[in-house]
């Protein structure tokens, strides 16, 4: 079957997070299904270069001349939104070079989901969708152009990367991005008086699903459902959970060229090699008996890196060193260097994004922290497990379905990968990482952990099985 997936991200092209690796990662996943997927992506700046044997089409529909470029990269098929007034402009997909959203967001992404809407209803250059798959609130009004603007219509499924992220606008955009007032209603559009993108695709389309199963029941709540629980719980029929993977050609070990060792659940040793080159690259001055910690985030609230801050005296007292990679809020980044500068040869902070880097951390660090006070599924947990980096997670949405706490049974019964804590609570981060260090010190125990995390799959092959069987169901 034919699905046409709409987004604002996909990885190799555009990322901001982990919105990207999904996207891009499913066409690949999804083949073995049966699934032939394509992927619509704004055409922003300097995109349609990067594709192979680039071509542009025109579609005409009721309401105006769209232009796009075709193309693909690698085995994945490409459809890029070619509006240079809404796309082609420095700055990142969702705020300008100044760090502010452009205020123009609604009409640009209300643009790609009426665009999504017309192929989706009519097809593209002989290729026409069964279903489509709408990515978070850049999609969100996908489902609501269909209905205003087309009769017939494939089903749609709509994915929650995110619940933070709602695209809520005033009501005067309504018809500047060509929605009537018809759908303004509860069951509808209607936001809190306004337009709600997210709101929209969740109320809309056919089906919802989100990230991990853990994240779904989450969303139901007043605590986690951001305004939106009771929407969910009314729509909870047709929501389900979908556990991320992660590229796993990509992130392997045995083969990444961003190491200078490589390896596998035999040859983990050599992973101290990895970890030096680590420790120089930061330099920090790691000790033999104590684990090196890594992050790899996003630093903004949801991701609990605050707590961190508090929770570095424990981090120090156990012995471990910490290497640091992220942007993203000014104090946070601020609180970090100056813990770095406090503490050299212990703390090593880069501020800053960088793919190659990341991979080097996951393959030198002994543990990875990630205590997001909230975390739809999570990535760099997945990529721990894969590296051998031993997950420290908080117990939330997907950290809490992807990783095994080290308590006394599980290592017993060999099934432990790593070491969960309670979200939201420095205290219990401190503790954690104060777990992760004694059981660093127990070598054959820790390689337990490692061995079983190796053997965790994270791959995508049972959940694109999943999606997979989400568009069959849907198929009018
Ligand atoms: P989110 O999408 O909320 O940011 P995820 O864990 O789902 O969190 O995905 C984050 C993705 O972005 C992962 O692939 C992670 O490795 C990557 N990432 C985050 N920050 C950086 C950074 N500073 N440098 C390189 N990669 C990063």
């Amino acid at each position: 079957m034919k699905v046409l997936a709409v987004a604002s991200e996909a990885v190799p092209l555009v990322k901001t997070g982990g919105l990207a690796d999904v996207v891009g990662a499913l066409p690949a996943a999804l083949a073995g299904e049966g699934v032939e997927m394509r992927v619509l992506l704004p055409g922003y700046r300097g995109l349609a270069a990067r594709l192979e044997a680039p071509r542009p089409v025109r579609l005409e529909t009721a309401w105006g001349t769209v232009d796009l470029v075709l193309g693909r990269i690698g085995a994945c098929e490409f459809a890029l939104v070619d509006a240079p007034g809404l796309y082609d402009r420095d700055g990142g997909p969702y705020a300008g070079p100044d760090g502010r959203d452009w205020g123009d967001n609604p009409h640009r992404f209300a643009y790609l989901a009426r665009v999504g809407a017309a192929i989706a209803a009519a097809g593209l250059d002989g290729w026409r969708p069964d279903a489509v798959h709408a990515h978070d609130w850049q999609a969100g009004l996908l489902p609501a152009f269909l209905a205003e603007d087309h009769a017939h219509a494939p089903p749609v499924l709509f994915t929650i990367h995110n619940i933070a992220f709602q695209g809520a606008y005033d009501r005067g955009v309504l018809t500047e991005i060509g929605l009537s007032d018809r759908l303004m209603t509860l069951d509808g559009i209607e936001y809190h008086g306004g337009v709600g993108f997210l709101k929209a695709g969740i109320a809309l389309s056919d089906r919802v699903s989100t990230v991990s199963p853990g994240y779904a029941a989450e969303l139901m709540t007043p605590e986690f459902g951001m305004g939106l629980d009771g929407l969910l719980r009314h729509r909870s029929g047709v929501v389900s959970g979908v556990l991320n993977g992660i590229d796993t050609h990509l992130w392997d070990p045995a083969s990444d060229p961003a190491l200078p060792a490589r390896y596998g659940p035999e040859t983990l040793a050599e992973k101290a090699r990895n970890r030096a080159a680590l420790a120089e690259r930061f330099a920090l001055d790691p000790a033999a008996d104590a684990p090196l910690f890594i992050v790899v985030s996003r630093l903004t609230w949801q991701k609990g890196l605050d707590l961190l801050l508090e929770a570095l005296a424990a981090l120090l007292s156990t012995g471990g060193t910490l290497a640091l990679l992220g942007s993203g809020e000014p104090g946070l980044e601020d609180g970090l260097r100056g813990a770095a500068r406090a503490h050299p040869g212990r703390i090593g902070v880069e501020i800053g994004y960088d793919e190659a880097l990341s991979h080097l951390m996951l393959g030198g660090g002994d543990a990875i922290l990630v205590p997001s006070r909230f975390e739809p599924c999570g990535l760099t947990q997945l990529m721990g497990l894969r590296y051998g980096t031993v997950p420290v997670v908080a117990r939330t949405g997907g950290l809490a379905d992807t990783v095994i706490d080290a308590n006394e049974a599980a290592r017993r019964a060999g099934v432990a990968t790593g070491v969960l804590h309670a979200p939201g609570d420095a205290a219990a981060l401190a503790r954690a990482i104060g777990r992760t260090a004694a059981l660093f010190r127990d070598r054959p125990g820790w390689a337990a952990i490692q061995r079983a995390g190796l053997g965790h799959p994270v791959g995508w092959e049972a959940s694109a099985a999943a999606y997979a069987a989400l568009y069959r169901q849907m198929r009018p």
